[in-house]
This record gives structure tokens, C-alpha cells and sequence, in this order.
């Protein structure tokens, strides 16, 4: 599991449905933009791949660079 979080990143992606914050719990609306977990080209099933909002990932991104 372990391997596959160091490829992690957050790709900025406009919501073609609705989806769920996996940080806060809040709605994000249909074509608002959000940060999904991303593992680029690695194919990874079963992997759980989480989606945030906007304010959310600014806050996992901050918490990045003072780390
Ligand atoms: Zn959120």
C-alpha cells in the first residue's frame, strides 16, 4: 500500500457528477472543481483512491510543504 501512497498526487478535475468530500463530508457540485487522489498511469485495484474539495486540498497541500 505503501508504494502506491508515495504516487499519489491531487489532480485538479471539474466533478462530471456529484461527489463527496472525503475530507469535510460537503457536497461537491456538479462541474465545481475538486482534487481527487490520482495515481497517474499505475493500474492499482483495489486501491481506495479519496477526492477532495477545493479547501480541503488546499489544506492536505500545506500540510505537504510545513511537513
Ligand atoms: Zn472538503
Amino acid at each position: 500500500m505503501s508504494k502506491y501512497n508515495s504516487l499519489k498526487f491531487l489532480k485538479e478535475t471539474k466533478a462530471r457528477i456529484s461527489h463527496i468530500c472525503d475530507g469535510c463530508g460537503e457536497e461537491i457540485k456538479k462541474s465545481e472543481i475538486y482534487y481527487p487522489e490520482s495515481i497517474g498511469r499505475v493500474n492499482a485495484p483495489g486501491i481506495k483512491l479519496k477526492k477532495f474539495c477545493y479547501k480541503c486540498s488546499k489544506k492536505l497541500l500545506n500540510e505537504k510543504i510545513t511537513n
